[in-house]
């Protein structure tokens, strides 16, 4: 099967499994996941499993991404901040969907190579920092929405508050290596309405500054 034909299925997959919202169905056929999954992976790129993309982490399983995006319910004047910018796969099917992506990632390494990714697929609508992504972008906020893409204990209160009135945030939240899931709060009123969603396993959101050469 090439590479169209394996896009096509899992694009149906995703559709079976719940993902209706066809503007987050065609942003992720608009991505080429192919480009940001490690060389020995490259054949398993519309596989619906989550792939290693080094320092310990993965990019994301295509039906989390999708379920995730289409949850966050973005509209394309929004201002996003994504926390975890891994292989960058999320953030540029978020890019697709709104006004501009604001999205933080811990390791510099992770973060150059994401950056590079950004800029072959001519995503200009992207701004990317290295740093503790748990304490938000407080220079930027207000956000519309807020995503993080690996898990924490309980909700970031810091995140919650550079979240815009009205505003949506969507996070997994539970120990590392146990039971998590993903939450949606939205802040209605400045008070955090929460929804409980579905089942996941994400590495952990780690907070504080890593050794310096990282
Ligand atoms: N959306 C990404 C998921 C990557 S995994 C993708 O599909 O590729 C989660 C990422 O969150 C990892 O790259 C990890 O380094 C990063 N991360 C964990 N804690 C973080 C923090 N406090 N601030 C920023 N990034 C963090």
């Amino acid at each position: 099967m090439n590479g169209a034909a394996r896009k096509i299925r899992l694009v149906m997959e995703l559709r079976k499994s719940g993902v209706g919202d066809t503007k987050v169905l065609s942003a992720l056929e608009r991505v080429p996941r192919e480009i940001f999954v490690p060389e020995p992976f490259v054949d398993q790129a519309y596989e619906n499993t989550a792939l290693p993309i080094g320092q310990g982490q993965t990019i994301s399983q295509p039906l989390v991404v999708a379920l995730m995006t289409q949850a966050l319910e973005v509209g394309d004047r929004m201002k996003v901040l994504e926390v975890g910018t891994g292989s960058g796969y999320q953030t540029v099917v978020l890019a697709k969907l709104c006004r501009r992506v604001y999205t933080v990632e811990r390791f510099k390494a992770l973060l150059l190579e994401a950056e590079q990714k950004f800029r072959t697929l001519a995503v200009s609508n992207i701004t990317a920092i290295t740093g503790d992504g748990s304490r938000g972008w407080p220079e930027q906020a207000p956000f519309d929405r807020i995503l993080v893409t690996a898990a924490a204990e309980k909700m970031p209160a810091t995140l919650f508050a550079q979240l815009a009135e009205g505003g949506v945030m969507v996070l997994p939240i539970g120990l590392p290596g146990s039971d998590q899931e993903v939450q949606r709060i939205r802040k209605k009123d400045g008070h955090p309405l929460v929804e409980r969603l579905f089942p996941v396993r994400f590495v952990p959101l780690v907070a504080g500054d890593l050794p310096v050469g990282n």
